[in-house]
């Protein structure tokens, strides 16, 4: 899902409903570290390097210890042969569908779960039933609707039947969006059992009841726009880490699902254009010989080729047939399978070769005119780059199409189709937020069939396994869509000010609880994995362990040790305090220089040390005192013969005694450690402190004395023995003129202050501004009043102009 429409705005009035949960949430994830947390009352001080073991599950024959399948690793296979109808009178599916469900689980299983997800639109919903809400002041109008749709609009699944294989009716429960069938035998292991489910439920309308699917209704030429998604019964996943996945849908949470393969026959209205998951079977039957050519011709083009275009898509939307016709569709290798369907769509195409793959993959993009001149322009030149550039840093993108649709859904994924909302203007112009809000929503939900449609991790679970990792790659594809893309997420200093904030809580956290939902699962973890890539572990090879993850996972299911241990695996080097500062703890980065003392190397010989601190002495202000107190008389000056021997003497002047002993010295030295006291190295220690918590690595820019300057990268282990504050020796060969730590601002440092040294006065501007006096009541009045009477008496030279 693209985050970029639903942002939450933060309401004041739920903040003591919010703190608690807060509290609530805070004091759970730190019981389950302090769980690996040995105490130290002594010291005070956290372990941040204490390794993950404690935390992360038990390797075993399902997922070893190095992040990758076991020997012994399952998951379950669901087929599903689907008959569906889209009757475009009631706005209504009414599916039948024939699931085989494979049993490679070592376990007996006497039910089956199937998710029914539309359930979450029915009145008394969980999702609608828990919704917490701030008070009621200015409501606009499309609130006000949605308000009310929730109470009226029942959107819910339908069952009228349920079978086994040879059409006896099997019980079922119905809990929530959940449905248990209870199976006549036990399956064991290894077999396959055969259900069939006859259902239908009112599509709901994206105006007043918005999901991850629905129609649009377009009032001036009267027609609908279907995207279809969680529409059939699909089966709950049943893994080796969680037994059935049991978390209702309550929304936020998207979908765990099993792989299988589909053939889907989608009956709709004879007129209309069909986009879906797959491959289309019946060309000659659901396309004109004209629309199969383009079709034919578009898959070696060099750019996007109209199949159907702008002008076909209008004369198709004064249509009035009654007729059907069925599309079959074949998507194998999937974990689920979604549509579109209107008259309006206008459809382009163009074949690519992406690298490292057998066959082409046809890219295609479905649009209304309203879509227009935006969606010719970029979308399908948007799914092309999204493929090769995940593609590069992955696997090759594994199947044969890649639709992106436009329609009511703001941005939304499934398998080698996505919803995408952004539109320009109904004059065609667009502003530079839609232009690049639409190439990034393209590009995000593109690479959703990456991560988690392929390499298929718990979206109900941990939103960051799929979000953060596509934002992650999100970031790098829009950077080579053209220099200075601005790219929302991905750029440390970008996080900034989530991360000093308090109204959070760790990566780690169920996707239902998830405070700042944006932040938390697409910006922190992106932005996290850029760190890592950039700053820990550089490009080679963080590139090298995350292709590593990717290939390991793709097609299976992978958890977050999975990820964390893979990428440890590959790139051999410990990143627990990495995943432990920036997943499970809500720290940031507040490293500070707090101060540089120089180090002097002393040469032993008192005509040097000796005359130097004599300077210095000589040289140390003189106090208060000593100024005002010079003019009093002194007992001395009257009575001379007090002053001794020591009235003369100076301690810093050069003694025989002193020659002496250095001579001696230097007689006893061998002549490589006479050569260490002619040393004309810069020492200096640099006193640093961690005031975020997050331990990062130090990156320091020393900038000397003849303006030239160099870089110094320090691993975050400098903090292993205390994380919040350590000095560290440099050697130089010049003297030092400052420091400046994070010059390029990689680390997401939160405050730019204290990192440098010596500090300088920071700057910002500030704007005068003219006050304005409002009209009083009267005023308001006799200007309505004057308004009134010009608009009844017009001036004549003004009727003579228009
Ligand atoms: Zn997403």
């Amino acid at each position: 899902m693209n985050f970029m429409k639903t942002r939450p705005v933060f309401r004041p009035d739920t903040r003591p409903v919010l703190r608690l949960l807060c509290l609530i949430l805070t004091v759970c994830s730190t019981s389950m570290l302090q769980a690996q947390v040995v105490s130290n009352e002594k010291y005070k001080q956290e372990d941040k390097f204490r390794q993950l073991e404690e935390a992360l599950p038990t390797p075993n024959e399902f997922r070893t210890a190095s992040g990758a399948p076991g020997e012994k690793y399952w998951q379950q296979q669901a087929d599903y042969v689907i008959d569906v109808e889209l009757d475009d009178k009631l706005q209504k599916v009414i599916g039948s569908e024939k699931i085989t469900y494979t049993n490679n689980s070592p376990d007996t299983l006497s039910y089956l779960w199937m998710q029914l997800d539309t359930n979450i639109l029915s009145f008394d919903s969980d999702a609608h039933l828990t919704d917490t809400s701030s008070h009621l002041g200015k409501v606009g109008y499309q609130s006000m609707q949605q308000l009310l749709a929730k109470e009226t609009f029942d959107g819910s699944m339908k069952i009228a039947a349920v079978r086994d294989k040879e059409g006896n009716p099997l019980p079922y429960t119905v809990i929530k969006t959940m449905m248990r069938i209870d199976l006549p035998r036990p399956l064991e292991t290894g077999q396959s059992t055969q259900v069939s489910i006859d259902w239908s439920y009112l599509v709901n309308d994206s105006q007043s009841r918005p999901a991850r699917t629905g129609y649009e209704y377009f009032e001036e030429d009267k027609n609908f726009l279907y995207e279809i998604a969680h529409w059939y019964p699909r089966m709950v996943a049943y893994t080796d880490n969680s037994g059935w996945q049991h978390k209702q849908f309550l929304g936020r949470g998207e979908f765990t699902l099993e792989f299988g393969n589909f053939l889907t026959r989608i009956t709709v209205p004879d007129d209309h254009i069909v986009a879906a998951s797959g491959l289309l079977q019946n060309p000659e039957e659901v396309l004109t010989p004209e629309q199969r050519t383009r079709l034919d011709q578009a898959k070696n083009a060099k750019k996007p080729m109209f199949i159907v275009t702008p002008e076909e898509a209008k004369k198709n939307e004064a249509s009035q047939s009654t007729g059907k016709k069925t599309w079959v569709f074949q998507a194998d290798r999937v974990r689920d399978f979604a549509f579109a369907s209107s008259r309006k769509f206008i459809w382009d195409a163009q074949g690519h070769q992406v690298a490292g793959n057998e066959k082409p993959v046809m890219a295609m993009s479905f649009y209304p005119n309203e879509g227009e001149p935006l969606w010719s322009k970029y979308s399908t030149h948007a799914i092309i780059h999204t493929l090769d550039v995940f593609s590069k840093y992955t696997f090759p993108y594994p199947y044969p199409v890649a639709i992106s649709v436009n329609g009511p859904v703001g941005g939304m994924e499934y398998p080698m189709i996505c919803f995408n909302g952004p539109r320009p203007e109904k004059d065609g112009t667009y502003s530079k937020r839609t232009k690049y809000g639409l190439i990034s929503v393209i590009i995000h939900e593109v690479g959703h069939n990456y991560f988690p449609m392929i390499v298929n991790s718990d979206e109900r679970q941990w939103t960051w396994m799929d979000e953060g990792m596509t934002t992650f790659l999100q970031f790098l594809t829009e950077q080579e869509w053209e220099p200075d893309y601005p790219s929302r997420r991905g750029e440390p200093r970008d996080i900034v000010d989530y991360m000093k904030g308090n109204y959070q809580v760790p990566i780690m956290t169920n996707s239902e609880s998830i405070l700042q939902f944006g932040n938390n699962a697409y910006g922190k973890p992106a932005t996290a994995l850029n760190v890592l890539r950039e700053t820990v572990l550089g490009r080679e090879l963080f590139d090298y362990a995350f292709k590593e993850y990717s290939r390991r996972w793709m097609f299976k299911r992978p958890t977050p040790a999975d990820f964390f241990r893979t990428m440890e695996d590959a790139s051999g080097v410990d990143l627990d305090w990495f995943w432990r500062g920036w997943f499970y703890t809500t720290d940031h980065t507040d490293l500070s220089v707090e101060n540089v003392r120089q180090y002097l190397l002393e040469t032993g010989d008192p005509y040097v040390d000796k005359v130097r601190r004599k300077k210095e002495r000589d040289e140390e202000p003189e106090s208060l005192s000593d100024i005002r107190n010079q003019k009093l008389p002194k007992r001395t000056d009257k009575f001379p013969e007090l002053k001794d021997f020591y009235n003369e003497f100076d301690d810093l002047d050069v003694t025989d005694a002193d020659r002496k002993k250095f001579e001696d010295h230097l007689k006893e030295l061998k002549a490589d450690e006479k050569k260490l006291l002619e040393t004309q190295n810069y020492f200096y220690m640099i006193d640093l402190k961690n005031l975020g918590g997050l331990v990062m690595p130090v990156i320091l820019k020393l900038t000397f004395e003849d303006d030239s300057s160099e870089m110094l990268r320090i691993p975050a282990e400098i903090w292993r023995l205390n994380n919040q504050s350590v000095s560290k020796l440099i050697l130089t060969e010049k003297p030092l003129k400052s420091l400046k730590l994070d010059p390029h601002r990689e680390t997401a440092d939160t405050q730019l202050s204290n990192n440098e040294f010596p500090r300088t006065i920071s700057k910002s501007y500030f704007q005068l501004e003219k006050s304005k006096k409002s009209k009083n009541e009267m005023q308001k009045l006799q200007a309505e009043k004057k308004a009134a009477a010009e608009k009844a008496e017009p001036k004549q030279e003004q009727e003579k102009t228009e």
